[in-house]
């Protein structure tokens, strides 16, 4: 089954105002009018207003890094799915490990999160994730498993008419992204063989969880050190469909270059 690639840009707590819209401005020159991938970039939250406007025109999204599952009151520091929307967002992120591992946040919190996205009519990148001790136990399987099961529970296989895009199906609304943590940052990437066998695992738990045509039609992407050098081999396997990528994000060649190895 083709599915077509979707590349996500997490900038995570990197750039200032410059710094973010010379880099979204660069990204429209480079591939803002790229069809045959979906494309999106999460830059810190006080700037997802400036970056938009950059976007505005062109094929590339705009996303949150996180959200909160209330939708308003007294929750300091917090971003409300409205809040997103308003800016101009058409996707989340949720439960990246950095906010998994460094923040303490819950497969039952993340879970909150994704039925909420949902709901308001943002669409989903649900990250998951083994550490290194977990997958030199032998407990990757295990993790992935819980972490996709619990952070997807409740979520329905296709929406009514909710938010700005309609009613749509879940693999159009949510996409997984399956980022080794021990990948994430430290230049170390899975080999593609490794992660094509966490792909396929997830792929098959959904088809339990939901059905057959649904496995298939939602998209995983990989996440961890991936960069212009080795996105052209893991894109070739089977099962994934695109990546999440943060450190190779923030530099337009290196992002434009990782886009273009998809195509
Ligand atoms: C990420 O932040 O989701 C990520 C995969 O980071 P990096 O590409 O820097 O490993």
């Amino acid at each position: 089954m083709s599915r077509k690639l979707f590349i996500g840009g997490n900038w995570k707590m990197n750039t200032d105002r410059d710094s973010a819209a010379s880099l979204a401005s660069g990204l429209v020159e480079a591939i803002g009018s790229v069809e045959e991938i979906d494309v999106a970039v999460a830059p810190p939250s006080v700037y997802l207003s400036a970056v938009g406007e950059v976007l505005k025109g062109s094929n590339i999204s705009l996303a949150g890094q996180n959200c909160w599952y209330e939708p308003n009151g007294a929750y300091t520091g917090e971003i409300s799915t409205d809040m997103l929307l308003d800016v101009g967002c058409d996707l989340v992120i949720l439960g990246h490990s950095e906010r998994r591992h460094v923040l303490g946040e819950t497969d039952e919190l993340i879970n909150r999160k994704v039925l909420k996205a949902l709901d308001a009519g943002l669409d989903v990148i649900l990250c998951v994730g083994e550490l290194l001790e977990q997958r030199q136990a032998g407990q990757t399987n295990d993790v992935v498993t819980r972490q996709v099961k619990i952070g997807m529970e409740g979520v329905p296989s296709s929406f009514s008419e909710k938010g700005e895009k309609g009613k749509k199906g879940l693999p159009e609304r949510l996409t997984i992204a399956y980022e080794p943590v021990w990948a994430i940052g430290t230049g170390v990437t899975a080999t593609p063989e490794q992660a094509q066998e966490v792909h396929a695992m997830i792929r098959s738990l959904l088809a339990d969880m939901y059905d057959r045509q649904i496995a298939d039609g939602l998209r995983i992407q990989y996440g961890g050190s991936m960069k212009p050098d080795n996105a052209a081999e893991l894109f070739a396997k089977d099962d994934i469909d695109g990546g999440l990528i943060g450190g190779a994000s923030l530099k337009v060649e290196d992002f434009a270059s990782i886009i273009k190895a998809g195509m």
